[in-house]
């Protein structure tokens, strides 16, 4: 299923998230030497290897993910452990893939059975050094080390916490078993303006790292060892699409106007601190969504100092357009690696978004603090999401209320006017838009978890994808009834789920009365190139023809077809 269009044409990097367990070997004893040999080479290229990963991190400005190996070195170089190694080997004449592997997985063990939560997640740590130092053993990856240059990254799956180790920079591509449309490895993708495939199934077993893929994000193709033909194909159709591409970035600061002179706004909707010079001359108006996650999941520890420096940066940087903060959304599919540990038996319907740092309240008091602090650095607007009642938003405006009184006591600058939201992306909040409009400044329409929340369609299971309609009746009267009672508030409501981002329903949300959309960084020049090629008052008129339509499949054709007759070129890949 591609997810992420273009082509990308490079080496495997199979992210692997499991050991393969090494088996026991009894060793002859005249080879105890060469074995222990073998584990200080591949010690010592583990140590390169790191030292090249943080080096890179602090040129990239990641301070603070390059003290995360910091602590890895300190494992590496750990003495008592090669000591405790080397006895096995010499003693017991035991390989020492074995025996160093063995030694790991005990202080793994015992770091997770910890109460401390922040000593329990140390043992991702020891994990990832352990992974690192058996692959140098077994001789693997040897000649190309992680990110050493530009890599198609091969997953099961990606979650959030995963991308933000990646060094996004020298990613090309993402090929991946599971996910789709809406699953964080392709919204990511899409950020980076780089291709994806999901559900490729069996993917991360059947290919290596080092492997030459085409991965063809248009088609959803995933190519082992493409043939010379093969790749002047895609090279032909992919200069030909960067040619469509140029000539649609010439109009992209422009505003995006209907024919009818209906204005629409467009927003970009961001993850990572790096994006800010491509959110920033891909055209889009202000940022509609600023997911926060990210920047946490990278230091779930992050003071407020820091974060409040962070999201500073990205105020200064945009202004003088609004920056919407989500506050964290943690939980559902979104987790912390330490989470897993304890895993809900529904997290989507669990403690997630608002109720998790409602429940958590020092937690969330920092990241409302540090949004307040830096509130003077740009215009700020602060969202809320998973919102289901309107006591949720009572509760948070209330202790933003204590945090800015806290503040002012403590001598920080007084913040500026900040704009409050409620993501609408529960059926439940839909239904009850009118009375929680009148506790926010704006609304913001999450489709990722409207669809799957209204249609009971877990958004990344692959099995029920069939059933995952954003162009439901259910789902659009819930949008419309987001719109209405928007409007009777007299409140700004946006979109920035993925479907703002389908050219081909463009014409279905003009005519629903959206006249906001936030997309990723790559979709603002086509989607404002879509807005000026339509009429609004002939969208207009289309949904009121498809309104109450129960074929899905239907209403989604129609939209298409107004669509392709008014934008044809757009269409092409
Ligand atoms: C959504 O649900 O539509 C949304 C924008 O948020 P996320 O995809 O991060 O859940
Ligand atoms: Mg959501």
């Amino acid at each position: 299923m591609p997810v992420s269009g273009g082509m990308a044409h490079g080496v495997v990097h199979v992210l692997k998230d499991h050991f393969d367990e090494p088996e026991p070997e009894t060793i002859p004893p005249e080879r105890a030497d060469a074995e222990l040999e073998r584990l200080r080479r591949a010690l010592d290229t583990t140590r390169e290897e790191i030292l090249a990963l943080q080096s890179q991190m602090i040129e990239g400005g990641g301070v603070v993910e390059a003290d995360i190996f910091e602590a890895h070195l300190l494992i590496l170089e750990d003495e008592s452990l090669l000591k405790q190694v080397e006895k096995r080997v010499r003693v017991e004449w035991l390989n020492v893939d074995y025996a160093y592997y063995q030694l790991m997985l005990k202080n793994i063990n015992a770091l997770r059975r910890m109460s401390d939560p922040y000593l329990r997640e140390r043992f991702l740590d020891i994990k990832d050094v352990t992974q690192r130092v058996m692959r140098h053993l077994r001789g693997e990856l040897l000649e190309t080390p992680m990110f050493d240059h530009p890599v198609i990254v091969v997953a099961r799956d990606l979650t959030p916490s995963d991308t933000v180790q990646l060094d996004r920079g020298k990613v090309l591509g993402f090929a991946v078993e599971t996910g789709s449309a809406v699953s964080h490895a392709a919204i990511i993708a899409r950020s980076l303006d780089v291709p994806a495939v999901v559900r490729l199934a069996g993917i991360s077993e059947e290919l290596h790292s080092g492997d030459v893929v085409l991965l063809d994000g248009d088609s959803g193709l995933l190519i082992l060892n493409p043939s010379e033909s093969t790749l002047d194909e895609s090279r032909q159709r992919e200069a030909e699409a960067e040619e469509r591409e140029d000539a649609l970035l010439l109009r992209r600061h422009e505003p995006a106007v209907t024919r009818d002179g209906q204005p629409v706004l467009l927003g970009v909707n961001a993850e990572f601190l790096d994006e800010i010079p491509v959110i920033k001359d891909s055209g889009a108006e202000e940022v509609g969504l600023f997911r926060t996650e990210f920047l946490h999941l990278a230091d779930p520890d992050a003071s407020e100092d820091w974060l409040a420096d962070a999201y500073r940066q990205v105020l200064e940087a945009m202004a003088p357009q609004l920056v919407i903060f989500r506050t964290l959304d943690l939980g559902g599919d979104k987790v912390e690696d330490s989470y897993l540990q304890n895993p809900e038996p529904n997290p989507f319907l669990g403690w997630r978004g608002i109720r998790l740092s409602l429940g958590r309240r020092d937690f969330f008091k920092r990241q409302l603090r540090a949004l307040l602090r830096a509130s003077s650095g740009g215009r700020t607007g602060i969202m809320f999401p998973m919102v289901s009642a309107v006591q949720e938003i009572i509760e948070a405006r209330k202790l933003l209320a204590e945090c800015q009184s806290e503040l002012a006591g403590a001598g920080f600058e007084p913040p500026q006017q900040v704009l409050i939201g409620a993501m609408i992306e529960v059926p439940g909040a839909a239904l009850a838009a009118e009375a929680i409009g009148r506790q926010v400044d704006f609304f913001s329409l999450g489709t990722n978890d409207l669809v799957q929340y209204t249609l009971a369609v877990d958004r990344l299971n692959a099995r029920v994808a069939d059933l995952y309609q954003p162009t439901h009746p259910a789902v659009l009267r819930l949008i419309e009834m987001t719109v209405e009672a928007g409007q009777k508030c007299g409140i700004r409501v946006g979109i920035c789920g993925e479907i703002a981002a389908e050219i081909a329903l463009t014409p279905l949300l003009l005519g629903l009365g959206l006249r906001e959309l936030s997309v990723s960084a790559a979709q603002v020049a086509r989607v404002k190139e879509a807005v000026r090629s339509l009429d609004a008052g002939e969208c207009r008129a289309l949904w009121q023809s498809l309104r109450g339509d129960p074929d899905a499949a239907g209403v989604q054709q129609r939209s298409r077809e107004l669509a392709q007759r008014c934008y044809p070129d757009l269409f092409e890949p």
